[in-house]
């Protein structure tokens, strides 16, 4: 799986916020990865393994990076 992400990526969930958005923010990336919706403001907080789980695209902010591996 290579769902690589970084803070302040935008990302798209597998579901839908309940605002009917569905672009997210990465406002922390850490054990735990908060998520901000791009359009109501509220941030989500949720472990990394339900995070990645969760994920469904990553829409990268800037150009690709050397590929960071941990
Ligand atoms: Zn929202």
């Amino acid at each position: 799986m290579d769902k690589d992400f970084k803070l302040f990526d935008e990302v798209i969930m597998k579901k839908d916020h309940a605002c009917g958005t569905n672009l997210w923010i990465i406002t922390r990336n850490g054990a735990d990865v908060k998520i901000k919706c791009r359009y109501c403001g509220r941030e989500i907080m949720m472990d990394r393994l339900e995070f990645i789980k969760k994920l469904k695209k990553v829409i990268k902010f800037e150009e690709t990076e050397d590929e960071k591996k941990d």
